[in-house]
């Protein structure tokens, strides 16, 4: 039976575990990380690879998913993985969209964000995807990264175990903690404190804590195309109308109670499922479509076809790929709480619990990692 002794030891390979092991080693720390498969299948695995602070509101959780980008940047480069720095592009078709987004634009510089309303002209200039019929103009916002999902969870940790020594212990879940020990599989290690940062996983450990927080799950439905054409670049990340409605970012824009109202009426079946629809490209071309959001603790196994192609027809509203071809559709979930945008707790001494509820992980992470590495004292 292997053991071993570290700092710090941290529960949970995706993005989140990711960030905390990354700012504790970055400090000195010996850090291990526990991942109960061959490699993350969690939400980190499965979005869409949007570091994204403009849906962030302005304050205190702006700032934070924009310190997170700054450590992005910071990691991207130091482990040479590829992203794409397009910024984003909310479009406008509708008058009530368009006034939002000015709103917004008249807002948001003053309040730390780098963005601008453009004309339907520069829009097209920006995506070349974009469907000119009826376009009227667009939210352009620079702070925005994509990062390929798949290539982070696969990457990142390699990287943190050969520049920092980060002890990777995969295929083995973590199923006890009764500090200084950690049971993992067969194994047991020696650990000063903990980080949990399991993701969706609320039965495995601290099943009580969870159940307390009023914490619930989060389904999403997601498509990807075949590689567009190479060269062909999709420009900014591009989001619509329905997208203005899902972010609180927007609440400060009088408008948007109007558009709410109005999309409400005209077409129900997307508040129903929870549809906004958004698209990134990946580093290969091809295009990340999303998304869907079905909320209760017990996550429907099965896929809805109605989902997808209500996805798919508002897309084709504003969008034309040179190849729309869908190469793959999966679901994802997150962990999901009603008025927290991220929960921690610590149940015992030493023990830290910490996860993101509102589909924003990939955003926050290493701010997020940042901020609770230097508040346990493990920095
Ligand atoms: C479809 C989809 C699209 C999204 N798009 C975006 C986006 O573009 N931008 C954005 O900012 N956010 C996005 N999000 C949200 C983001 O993906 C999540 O907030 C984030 O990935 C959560 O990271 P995590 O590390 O907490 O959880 P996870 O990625 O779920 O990782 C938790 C890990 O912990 C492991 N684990 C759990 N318990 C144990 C144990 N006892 N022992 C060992 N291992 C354990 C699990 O196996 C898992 O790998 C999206 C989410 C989804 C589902």
């Amino acid at each position: 039976m292997m053991r071993g002794k570290a700092d710090l030891a941290v529960v949970g390979g995706g993005i989140l575990g990711l960030a905390h092991a990354y700012a504790a080693a970055r400090r000195g720390k010996r850090v291990v990380l526990f991942e109960r498969h061959g490699q993350a299948r969690g939400a980190s695995v499965r979005n869409f690879g949007m570091v994204w602070p403009i849906g962030q509101p302005a304050g205190a959780m702006h700032a934070l998913a924009m310190r997170s980008r700054e450590i992005w940047l910071e990691i991207l480069a130091a482990a040479e993985l590829p992203y794409l720095p397009t910024g984003s592009l909310h479009v406008a078709y509708r008058r009530d969209e368009a006034d939002v987004a000015k709103e917004f634009a008249a807002f948001g510089p003053a309040n730390g964000y780098d963005c601008r309303w453009v004309d339907a002209a520069e829009a097209l200039k920006r995506s070349p995807a974009l469907v000119e019929r009826g376009l009227l103009g667009g939210l352009f916002s620079s702070a925005e990264l994509t990062v390929d999902p798949r290539v982070i969870v696969s990457r990142l940790p390699l990287f943190l175990a050969e520049r920092y020594g980060v002890v990777l212990r995969y295929e083995c879940a973590v199923h006890s903690i009764e500090l200084p020990a950690i049971k993992a599989g067969e194994e047991t290690w020696e650990a000063g404190q903990v980080v949990l940062c399991g993701g969706d996983d609320f039965e495995t450990l601290y099943p009580g804590l969870f159940a307390q927080a009023g914490l619930t799950r989060c389904k999403l439905q997601m498509l990807r195309t075949v590689p567009q054409p190479r060269g062909w670049q999709l420009g900014p990340a591009l989001a619509a109308g329905l997208t203005l409605r899902y972010y609180p970012t927007f609440e400060v824009c009088p408008s948007l109670r109007g558009l709410k109202t109005r999309v409400a009426e005209e077409s129900p079946e997307y508040d129903r499922w929870g549809i906004h629809v958004m698209l990134s490209q990946t580093a290969h071309g091809e295009i990340t479509i999303g998304d869907s959001h079905e909320y209760g603790a017990d996550v429907d196994v099965f896929d809805k076809k109605e989902i997808d192609d209500l996805i798919l027809r508002y897309l084709e509203s504003f969008v034309r790929l040179p190849e729309p071809a869908i190469a793959q559709r999966w679901h994802g979930v997150y962990a999901k709480h009603p008025a927290m945008p991220y929960f921690t707790a610590s149940p015992e001494p030493g023990v830290r619990v910490v996860t993101v509820t509102s589909g924003i992980g990939m955003t926050l992470s290493f701010g997020l990692g940042e901020k609770i590495i230097h508040e346990i004292g493990a920095a």
